[in-house]
């Protein structure tokens, strides 16, 4: 299927069809109508509309989107055709964590090595996937055809550990470091920040107006 220009948020939001499509199979049946998928995924039915034309998926949503069909249109347009392969730099808690939950999660993108600058972790095997030295990051990318990274070293190195990366050859960065990455703008970036996150739901969730809950420390009433 032909790549149109695409919004990041579209792309988003067809990840999230796709995840609630998998997740849904015995709630939608075989057919799903688009008004089912959008109150699944807390969208509107118009947007779901228009996001499955925008990639040329044919369904009729008069009479419901075939799920099968639609997990193919789905798969065709967001997957590569090949299996990416994905590297992790920085093994501590997070690298660690992450390889963890990356490791036979997905047949189309696969943890193919990890690295480190500690003498302790490098030459280990951390879920199934090796820790190399940063030194040896050229020759193993390009060995292994990875071109994508994730960056779980602290923030200070966050620059440094991008820079690497993009030099041995990597086209698209997950950065879990809590700094802006400095990069030419054909480095595809997504930035995760679990603090910037639960920020934002402790500024909504804000108890506006309603009555203040005594502390357990408070004193009890007589
Ligand atoms: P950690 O100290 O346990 O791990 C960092 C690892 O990076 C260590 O193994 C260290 O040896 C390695 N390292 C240091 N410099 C390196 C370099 N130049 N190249 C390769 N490896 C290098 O830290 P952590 O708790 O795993 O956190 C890692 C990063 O993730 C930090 O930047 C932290 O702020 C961030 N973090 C983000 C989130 C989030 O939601 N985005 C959550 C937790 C942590």
């Amino acid at each position: 299927m032909k790549k149109r220009k695409i919004s990041t948020r579209s792309v988003e939001r067809l990840s999230i069809y796709r995840r609630a499509l998998l997740h849904g199979r015995n709630e939608f049946g075989p057919s799903v109508y688009s008004h089912q998928l959008a109150h699944a995924c807390q969208l509107t039915a118009a947007q779901v509309r228009r996001d499955l034309m925008a990639i040329g998926y044919s369904g009729n949503p008069n009479s419901g989107y075939d799920v099968k069909r639609l997990l193919t249109s789905l798969a065709a347009f967001l997957d590569s055709q090949e299996v990416r392969a994905v590297a992790i730099v920085g093994m501590g808690y997070l690298g660690r964590a992450i390889a963890a939950f990356l490791t036979n999660r997905s047949h189309k993108i696969r943890l193919a090595a990890a690295f480190d600058v500690d003498l302790d972790k490098i030459g280990l095997t951390f879920s199934d996937v090796h820790c190399y030295s940063v030194r040896q990051m050229a020759e193993v990318l390009a060995e292994r055809h990875i071109d994508i990274g994730i960056i779980t070293v602290p923030a200070e190195q966050a620059q440094h550990a991008a820079e690497q990366l993009v030099a041995a050859g990597v086209t698209g960065i997950l950065n879990f470091a809590p700094i802006v990455l400095r990069l030419h703008e054909r480095i595809y970036v997504e930035n995760i920040d679990m603090t910037v996150s639960l920020e934002k739901v402790a500024f909504f969730a804000r108890p506006t107006g309603r009555p203040k809950r005594a502390s357990k420390s408070s004193p009890p009433r007589h």
